[in-house]
């Protein structure tokens, strides 16, 4: 699978300062607030995994599928595929991402949660594609701000694949052309 990777953008050891950075930011931001971590599957797996080890105040981690997809008058609309487990009202959802790029999914799930009564709703991502954005959508927590290119690995796939690279790296143009 190496071979189609043009550059490594984040390895193991940059992974494992950011997921500790973070970790630590949420501790200090959510001490007594017994805060519930929300992975968006399946791209969220690696990350909120890492992530988790480093946060060390109380959490609940719970994970929820959804797909996006053009609705009638192309409005952009949210598919649950999976829920969450318990509910949302009254807590304090921190919802785990693996890349923000049009932020289009992420402001259909926090109008969803907000609206299911929970009491504040931030984002923690790992990776931002600043200029993909074509909504309002400003995650709380960023691992790393990263050029508009598609990335694999750590989670993140191409056509199902390359989730289980341990790097986020840039696949190749001829891949997915
Ligand atoms: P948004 O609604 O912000 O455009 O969508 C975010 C979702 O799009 C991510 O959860 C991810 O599934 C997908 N995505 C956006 N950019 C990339 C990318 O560079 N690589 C991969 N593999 N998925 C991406």
């Amino acid at each position: 699978m190496k071979d189609h990777i043009e550059s490594i953008l984040l390895d193991q050891d940059d992974i494992r300062e950011i997921c500790k950075r973070l970790g630590n930011q949420i501790d200090e931001d959510y001490q007594n607030k017994n805060p519930m971590l929300v992975g968006l599957l399946k791209g969220c797996v690696p990350f909120i995994g890492d992530l988790g080890k480093y946060i060390t105040i109380p959490i609940e981690m719970e994970y929820m599928d959804v797909s996006s997809y053009h609705g009638a008058k192309s409005s952009l609309e949210v598919k649950i595929l999976k829920d969450l487990d318990s509910p949302v009202k009254g807590r304090h959802v921190l919802i785990a991402e693996d890349i923000v790029d049009t932020g289009f999914t992420l402001t259909k799930v926090i109008q969803l949660l907000k609206y299911r009564g929970a009491a504040s709703v931030e984002v923690v991502t790992l990776l931002n594609k600043e200029e993909g954005r074509l909504t309002k959508m400003v995650p709380k927590y960023i691992g790393q701000e990263i050029p508009n290119r598609f990335v694999v690995g750590y989670g993140l796939d191409y056509n199902q694949k390359y989730r289980n690279l341990p790097y986020v790296g840039i696949l190749k143009q001829e891949i997915y052309e």
